[in-house]
């Protein structure tokens, strides 16, 4: 059994409200929503980071994809949303499976 908690959602050990799955992604509402939609969406194989993941160029192109048909599933296609991978500590990356944060449905202010 993996010891990364997003592998174990992937595999389904551990629940999520999945909302979308594509061929190598799927996507799951964050359990700590930080705007009315929240939504992460990983690769279903395990790269530790976007940087990595970006070794793959058609897989994280899928993954941007997914992530606005999602948007477009989610009425944000007109308004508008953000799409975060959190990369390192200072940034605040907690879990070390790449993901991307879909966040929209209000107005996410600016960046920093
Ligand atoms: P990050 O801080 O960028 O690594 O993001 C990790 C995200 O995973 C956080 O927004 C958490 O709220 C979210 N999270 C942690 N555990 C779960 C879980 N079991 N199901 C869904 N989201 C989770």
């Amino acid at each position: 059994m993996s010891d990364c908690l997003f592998c174990r959602i992937v595999a389904g050990e551990v629940p999520a409200t999945v909302v979308r799955e594509s061929e190598r992604t799927l996507a799951f509402r964050d359990i700590a929503p930080q705007a009315p939609t929240h939504v992460l969406v990983v690769p279903k194989d395990h790269y530790p980071d976007v940087a990595a993941l970006a070794e793959q160029p058609a897989l994280l192109a899928e993954l941007v994809r997914e992530a606005h048909k999602l948007a477009v599933e989610e009425e944000l296609g007109d308004r508008g949303y953000r799409l975060v991978f959190n990369t390192g500590a200072d940034a605040g990356q907690t879990v070390f499976h790449a993901h991307g944060h879909l966040l929209g449905g209000h107005e996410l202010g600016r960046l920093a």
